[in-house]
């Protein structure tokens, strides 16, 4: 650090209108979240009802206050996104660089100086912020498979699910329950101790991932999964990919989408100009990066890192990272009602 020393003398040593230019060059580094949210909206309407007529209601800090004309809800630029409430919001694009850079959430803290929660509530907010941005169309070539990843209950303390007979559970030194496998006893085949997860690639890059359910997956799961947006980004051009599991011909027929089913039971991978090679690459991508990074992640949370994982290999292409990635955690003003539903949602997912 003797070069950071040197800048501090220097900085000292300046008089005091060329601190200030300092000052605000090094704030022009840095993107003010504000100013980058007024450029986003260029009309701004009530959360509530969406009505335009608006007054303004003074301000809040540095925010200026608005009130709807129509509903009367006050709301401000922030409202609904992610960084709406927050305390310390100027170590948040410090917060997205570090996330960007895949830091653990101890190094984290000890950088910004917040607590451990802080940080975990931070990431998870982050993430579901852009996990809902990315929902552009496929095109051509759809290859559609699932993914079973392992049950897993990191972090939780309370509503512990026995896994299986073959799990012990134990109350570990910090007082926590925790699931202890039984060495040399992982339970065979395909369990609700498994999660299945719906991975769509096309061959241009684009991605879709849905949480089906506990276990094997079924018609059922595939087809809630196609309701909740999926559905709606797929059109008749393509031509779906998928491997010959009964649940896909069923569904896909039914919605009259044109299907090439692999047969890889056959030790068939190709079948012409059709294979699933893209997908199993996200795949073992995905879960390589899972394994370097966190080690592991809860199931609860899956579904955010499976959006941020899409972010970083498949929308992020650019030199200024950074400053792509707090645009559009900015964008989704349901983002935060999304954060507060998390536990809900997991919930749901657990009875599938
Ligand atoms: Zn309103």
């Amino acid at each position: 650090m003797e070069s950071f020393k040197d800048i501090e003398y220097f900085v000292n040593a300046l008089s005091g209108e060329r601190l200030t230019y300092l000052k605000s060059y090094i704030k022009s580094l840095v993107p003010n979240l504000l100013e980058v949210r007024e450029e986003q909206v260029e009309n701004l309407c009530c959360p509530d009802c969406g009505s335009d007529k608006l007054k303004k209601n003074g301000n809040y800090g540095d925010k200026q206050k608005f009130v709807c004309k129509a509903c009367n809800r006050g709301f401000g630029i922030l409202s609904g996104t992610c960084v709406h409430g927050l305390h310390k919001r100027e170590l948040w694009t410090r917060f997205i660089e570090f996330t960007l850079e895949s830091m653990s959430i101890r190094k984290i803290c000890e950088e910004l100086n917040i607590s451990r929660q802080t940080c975990l509530d931070w990431r998870h907010k982050l993430l579901t912020s852009i996990n809902e941005v990315f929902t552009k169309e496929f095109h051509g070539i759809v290859e559609m498979d699932d993914m079973l990843m392992r049950l897993n209950q990191k972090g939780r303390r309370e509503d512990f699910i026995e896994e299986s007979r073959r799990t012990k559970t134990i109350t570990n030194r910090y007082g926590n329950r925790v699931s202890m496998r039984l060495k040399g006893n992982r339970k065979r085949g395909i369990s609700r101790d498994q999660v299945s997860v719906l991975l769509t690639v096309d061959r241009y890059g684009t991605v879709g991932t849905g949480m089906l359910k506990r276990g094997k997956m079924d018609s059922n799961s595939l087809n809630r999964v196609f309701g909740n947006g999926l559905l709606s980004r797929l059109n008749s051009d393509n031509t779906i990919v998928t491997d010959e599991a009964k649940a896909y011909v069923s569904v896909l027929n039914a919605c009259g989408f044109d299907h090439e089913h692999i047969n890889a039971g056959n030790k068939q991978w190709t079948k012409g100009i059709y294979h699933l090679n893209t997908l199993n690459n996200a795949d073992g991508r995905f879960k390589k990066w899972i394994k370097y990074h966190f080690s592991s992640v809860s199931t609860k949370y899956l579904h955010n890192y499976l959006g941020y994982f899409k972010m970083l290999f498949f929308v992020l292409k650019s030199g200024e990272k950074m400053e792509e990635f707090l645009r559009f955690s900015l964008i989704d003003i349901t983002s935060n009602f999304r954060f507060r539903n998390i536990e809900n949602q997991y919930q749901t997912f657990l009875k599938y």
